[in-house]
């Protein structure tokens, strides 16, 4: 298994035991970007080497992480090692997230200064891509603290002098005293921690480190000075044992002189590659990735296992010293002192102020033993090992902060509308489209008043208009145009009466029609205007209006459209059945008197087939219906059993209100009795709130649904809801010229206002 591949397969077992959701845990994944560098030679040919930088995440702080020149770039190793460094910062708890970089190239093959013309031209590429306070690179393999000076030399001509913008610099130009040790100190430090509770100390340990570079060297070093036992270490020129304890001052001195271990005096020679093998209490691989595997895991004879390199043991081989009993501290917390002490470089530069070492190993020491501590807790926490107790530690800490961001910014809206009042709005006009419309609002807060101010200046209704009586007030009848049903039937005191339009849009008296013909003048086309038009009036009473009724009346209106639905399905020339109601004059209610109406057409009418287009692309793009995905909590006013009611997204009008079924549903006239009552409940909710909040506006509702006669794929993303529109703003020039509306209120303000209105018991 690759770096990549383990280190993916921790962070799902992690978001798995903390039950983080499957969204979150994708945001979490990786870009990847590219540059390509060009240098003149020392020879004067041209040479073109690519440079790669890779993000991770940054919802702690900026990104931290390594350059390194090597001439293989694995892409999936990088990947790993940025996502590894989020993980490490997030154990340590510093305030950054990971990045991984570098070039491909072979440094060993360049001269000083065509390393430092790549590293300024990959510099002039990215420069824009790091920062202060978005990404700070640090030195890796094939890179030094001369790499980082040039790196920072070339970032402060473009962005002033900027010390902070890499870690691991010469001390001379801002790096921190201790950075040279730091990672083998975090190493001794967190070895202390774990032997500690297991009720050891380092003094009388016998130790076998892998590996003495910059890490082991100094792991090594350390532990001698606290009277640890080094019996064995190797390098890539030899191995060396003594099970006395080699003299590591020695072994220091002999290793810088001689390029290597090999040869040392002090010990017995053995094979390097027996390192891992030697006996001892605590083994420390400091080398290299996936040197513990399943060939050689069963051998291991330490007790502990401290993880100074990164990925040392591979997944199958922690599962075989898990069972032999052997404690592995991993690397997210073993080796994490390089980037707390690049992490105090960091704030030294920032506060311009120099702490001496003493300070920084302390420092260190406190963040050491602390992460160590926090890993613990979650050990106990999800009973788990220290491996899976870190990594919960991290996308916990992460994924905290991920959250915390996104409501921040939520709430920093909310408190931004909450301040907006009059031309000194200060939030700024955004358009939105929504999956359902796929058409552009614009949202301008600044052209209104407070959301909550917002009023209708027209009541629907005057006083003295509920108080006539008109054709459609009971025992006038006859003033009426034919009946076609009433509830209940035949019943001389009728609640509810469905009859023709005396004045129809369109003609239920034609023939029904033949297919569409081109009209005379060759550019259009025509058709009989066959269909019907037909009202039902809601209520014998002339003053009582929709919001006034029971639930379980509200519920016989919608029973009345479904019933009339069935007839007319049974038409096969009609197409669409579009139920709505006008309330108010300014709505175009002609009468006074509650009532709908429905409009059966002969052909599926342009807003229904550019939705049914909209909804039809979200579903092959996404597999699912847009409709079922729509919840947001912001938007959300209010919920019943069956429905629930909320603000759209990209709501073409102010407080525009849609009442949408929980389940999804293609065809309003499949509601039962008992769903018709609870939207009843909701949609008298509605009305209410809306009729308190903005002063009894005059409103349209439409019941907005599929075609009659829908193929199975129509229906599996088709699905039906109503919109409720109180008329508080014109239609004008630009609204018509464009399609595109505008909106003074943003829609999760609507919705909170909405949410708040107080709706009295009774009625
Ligand atoms: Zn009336
Ligand atoms: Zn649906």
């Amino acid at each position: 298994m690759n770096a990549l591949a383990a280190t993916n397969r921790n962070f799902r077992l992690a978001s798995k035991l903390l039950g983080i959701d499957s969204k979150l845990a994708k945001s979490l994944l990786i870009p990847f970007r590219e540059v390509e560098c060009t240098i003149p030679k020392d020879d004067g040919s041209l040479a073109t080497y690519v440079g790669f930088r890779i993000q991770h995440d940054n919802s702690r702080g900026p990104m931290k992480g390594g350059i390194r020149y090597h001439p293989q770039v694995e892409t999936d190793e990088v990947n790993a090692l940025a996502q590894l460094m989020t993980w490490k910062a997030a154990v340590a708890n510093i305030p950054y997230g990971g990045a991984k970089g570098g070039i491909g190239c072979d440094p060993s093959e360049l001269t000083v200064s065509e390393l430092e013309r790549l590293t300024r031209v990959f510099t002039q590429k990215i420069h824009d891509l790091i920062g202060i306070q978005i990404d700070v690179p640090a030195p890796d393999m094939g890179t030094g603290p001369q790499t980082m000076a040039w790196i920072l030399d070339e970032y402060s001509k473009f962005h002033g002098h900027s010390p902070a913008i890499v870690t691991g610099k010469p001390i001379d130009l801002g790096g921190s005293l201790g950075r040279d040790a730091a990672t083998g100190r975090g190493v001794l430090f967190a070895t202390e921690a774990l032997l500690n509770q297991h009720g050891k100390t380092i003094s009388g340990q016998r130790f076998v480190i892998q590996g003495f570079g910059n890490v082991g060297s100094w792991a090594a070093k350390l532990i001698s000075e606290k009277g640890g036992k080094v019996v064995a270490v190797s390098d890539i020129t030899g191995g060396i044992k003594n099970s006395e304890g080699l003299n590591i001052p020695s072994l220091l001195k002999h290793s810088k002189e001689h390029r290597g271990v090999r040869g040392f005096q002090g010990g017995d020679p053995i094979d390097p590659n027996s390192i891992l093998l030697q006996d001892c209490d605590v083994l420390i691989p400091a080398a290299l990735g996936g040197v513990i595997n399943r060939e050689n895991a069963n051998e291991i004879k330490a007790k502990f296992v401290v993880e100074a390199a990164n990925h040392p043991t591979d997944p199958e081989a922690d599962e075989i010293l898990k069972k032999k009993g052997v404690v592995i501290l991993p690397d997210i917390l073993a080796n994490s002192g390089g980037v707390t002490v690049s992490y105090f470089e960091w704030v030294q530069n920032i506060q311009g102020f120099m702490w001496d070492e003493e300070k920084v190993n302390k420092e260190l020491k406190t963040y050491m033993t602390k992460g160590f501590k926090d890993v613990k807790e979650m050990c106990k926490t999800h009973d788990c090992d220290l491996r899976m107790g870190a990594f919960t530690l991290a996308v916990n800490r992460v994924a905290r902060a991920t959250l915390l961001r996104v409501n921040k910014k939520r709430n920093k809206q909310r408190e931004m509308a909450a301040t907006t009042s009059g031309s000194a709005g200060n939030r700024i006009p955004e358009l939105r489209k929504d999956a359902i419309s796929n058409r552009w609002v614009i949202f301008s807060p600044a052209r209104a008043k407070r959301p909550s101010e917002f009023k209708s200046n027209s009541p629907a209704v005057s006083d003295q208009q509920l108080h006539q009586r008109c054709p459609f007030c009971i025992g006038n009848e006859h003033q009426c145009a034919p009946e076609i049903f009433r509830f209940p039937p035949d019943n001389p005191d009728w609640t509810l009466r469905l009859i023709q339009n005396l004045y129809p849009a369109l003609s239920r008296d034609l023939p029904s029609p033949a297919p569409a013909r081109l009209a005379n003048n060759l550019t259009g086309s025509v058709l009989d205007g066959f269909g019907f038009h037909d009202v039902i009036i809601e209520t014998p009473v002339h003053s009582v209006q929709l919001l006034d009724l029971s639930p379980h009346d509200v519920a016989q209106v919608f029973l009345a459209h479904i019933k009339r639905i069935h007839q007319l399905a049974t038409n096969d020339s009609i197409k669409y059945v579009q139920v709505f109601k006008n309330h108010g004059a300014s709505a175009g209610a002609s009468m006074t008197h509650s009532h709908s109406q429905m409009i059966a057409l002969p052909v599926i009418p342009p807003n229904v087939s550019a939705r049914l287009g909209n909804m039809k692309d979200y579903f092959e793009k996404t597999g699912k219906c847009c409709i079922c995905e729509i919840q947001q909590e912001d938007l959300l006013i209010d919920t019943s059993d069956n429905f629930f009611s909320l603000v759209p997204y990209a709501a073409t009008f102010p407080f525009e209100i849609w009442i949408v079924p929980r389940h999804h549903s293609a065809h309003f006239h499949e509601l039962d009795a008992e769903k018709a009552i609870d939207l009843g409940r909701l949609l008298k909710l509605m009305l209410r709130k809306m009729s308190l909040q903005l002063n009894n506006p005059p409103f349209n509702y439409m019941i907005h649904t599929s075609p009659l006669h829908s193929n199975a794929s129509e229906l599996a993303y088709t699905h039906w809801f109503i919109q409720i529109v109180p008329q508080l703003t014109l239609t004008a020039g630009f609204e018509i010229a464009t399609g595109c509306h505008i909106n003074p209120v943003f829609p999760e303000d609507a919705a909170k206002v909405l949410r708040e209105v107080n709706v009295p018991e009774s009625g």
